[in-house]
């Protein structure tokens, strides 16, 4: 579904290599941007956010390590995972590299195979319930694979809307979103949706996660969003 799409950023300024990229990403179910440089590609940050960056170090204008050093200095874009991509395979720059606070680094020429390998470990980080995985709060269990919920071991019945809220609220639990970061999150930032109707879906959540007289998870922080736990 396009909406919970994993989304990759590749800065890299050859053609051929964004391209490699961009067609193998896409064709294991990422959305993909791409930017041939680093003046773009922190523009695109803050225009489109990726859950992972990948992002060449020599970049003309702005650098790699540059466009890192910046996102890593900033509170909103700390968390986003930044795989660095190098010509150079001393040492001496990958711990340069993973100093700047870069999450991941590969050396060039590498096997596409195996830069999609890191990009999964990433995403599994920032976003587990897109790469496959059991995510467990308190006595819910959610197969993001089968799309299966429990809770307290019975089988819960959720909408598609509801299951992939549900999927978001669990990757950060005690996290506050809003009804924008969950518009963006759960129906994709390109269909118009009322923020109201966040709450309708949220309303029908908890009445299913609740239905068996279980306790409410679910937290709405006045003026803020809502929560797990
Ligand atoms: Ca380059």
């Amino acid at each position: 579904m396009r909406t919970t799409q994993p989304h990759v950023l590749i800065v890299e300024d050859e053609p051929a290599q964004r391209e490699v990229l961009s067609y193998n990403l896409e064709a294991e179910g990422f959305r993909v941007t791409t930017a041939a440089n680093g003046e773009d590609g922190l523009m695109m940050v803050q225009e489109d956010p990726p859950d992972v960056m990948v992002l060449d170090w020599m970049l003309p204008s702005v650098s790699g390590i540059e466009v890192c050093r910046q996102l890593k200095a900033r509170t909103e874009t700390r968390d986003m995972p930044i795989i660095m991509l190098s010509a150079r395979s001393e040492e001496v720059d990958k711990v340069r590299g993973l100093e700047i606070g870069a999450d991941d680094y590969v050396v060039k020429p590498y096997a596409v195979s195996e830069l999609m390998a890191r990009v999964r470990t990433q995403l599994r980080r920032v976003r587990p319930s897109t790469v496959g995985q059991v995510l467990v709060f308190e006595d819910i269990q959610l197969d993001a694979e089968t799309h299966r919920v429990t809770r307290a071991g019975e089988m819960l019945k959720l909408g598609p809307t509801e299951f992939r809220l549900l999927a978001t609220l669990m990757e950060k639990p005690g996290r506050v979103w809003s009804r924008e970061n969950l518009l963006d999150r759960v129906w994709g930032r390109d269909i118009y949706v009322d923020t109201r109707t966040v709450d309708v879906h949220v309303g029908r959540l908890r009445k299913v996660l609740m239905h068996n007289g279980g306790s409410d998870p679910l937290r709405t922080v006045r003026g803020a969003g809502y929560a797990l736990g």
